[in-house]
């Protein structure tokens, strides 16, 4: 009898746990699902891009203007024009290295172009387009500094990185004995390393450059030890916007708008 009652309820717990994960399967495909993408942005007529806030050179919210600046900038601009025309209007919406694949993911942005490097385990939550920019990982430190290299980064060394951002685990991996300290953004990591609470910031050469040019008694040293290729990431599933990202882009290159673009900042 009571073996029976057991049996009972595992049945009517397993049907119900049944259910429930069916029911927030069909929620998942009525909120519309990833492939929908494209579509809606024809039919909204705006793309949300999400991009950097604080990564001077990139994406960089000018507090004058009020309006985001830099390379991800003007060629998501240039990328929604080749794609949809005047039709479609660019919006943008601030993600940090931290925020990006959830915003994405809950459909708050339709592409993110912002600095973002291209792995295999952000493969599995994202799609990519091609490769748009080639940087490096690389530190930056006060000028003077006995910091000359990665190979410094000894024990009782710290260095600053940011929360989400591949940087963070490339340096524990490549210089375990250091302490990293991980920061909310860019702004807040650099705010940081000025107030003298590290030897060192890594990241991209191309945000540090952007860092050095803000602060010149600021410099990178040692050259690269990974390799960044950035790419456009998209919500998974969405092929159609991945592929006509790509023919944008390349586009741009065959016309020489995407150099022009490059060339107005980063200048090494
Ligand atoms: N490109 C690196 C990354 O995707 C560092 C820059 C960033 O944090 O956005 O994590």
């Amino acid at each position: 009898m009571f073996k029976t009652k057991n049996l009972l309820k595992m049945v009517v717990v397993s049907t119900m746990a049944a259910l429930l994960l069916a029911g927030c399967g069909g929620d998942k495909d009525s909120k519309g699902s990833s492939k929908d993408v494209l579509a809606k942005i024809k039919e909204d007529k705006k793309i949300v891009f999400g991009v950097k806030y604080d990564t001077r050179l990139f994406g960089l919210k000018n507090p004058s203007t009020g309006k985001v600046e830099g390379f991800d900038i003007d060629l998501s601009k240039a990328l929604a024009e080749e794609m949809f025309g005047k039709d479609v209007k660019p919006e943008y919406v601030e993600v940090t290295s931290k925020t990006r694949v959830g915003l994405l993911n809950n459909g708050k942005v339709d592409a993110v172009v912002a600095t973002m490097t291209i792995t295999d385990e952000r493969k599995k939550e994202v799609d990519f387009t091609d490769v748009y920019f080639d940087a490096g990982q690389s530190l930056l430190v006060k000028k003077g500094s006995k910091i000359h290299s990665i190979a410094d980064l000894k024990k009782g060394t710290k260095v600053l990185a940011v929360k989400g951002s591949t940087s963070t685990i490339n340096i524990r991996e490549k210089a375990p004995e250091t302490t990293v300290l991980e920061f909310e953004n860019y702004a807040e990591a650099f705010t940081a390393l000025k107030a003298g609470k590290g030897d060192a910031l890594t990241t991209d050469d191309s945000i540090l450059y952007g860092m050095a040019e803000e602060d010149p008694s600021y410099e990178l040293v040692g050259g690269t030890f990974t390799e960044e290729p950035y790419g456009i990431a998209v919500k998974k599933g969405n092929k159609d916007l991945v592929d006509a990202l790509n023919k944008a882009l390349k586009s741009l290159k065959d016309s020489g708008k995407y150099d022009e673009i490059k060339n107005k900042w980063i200048k090494k």
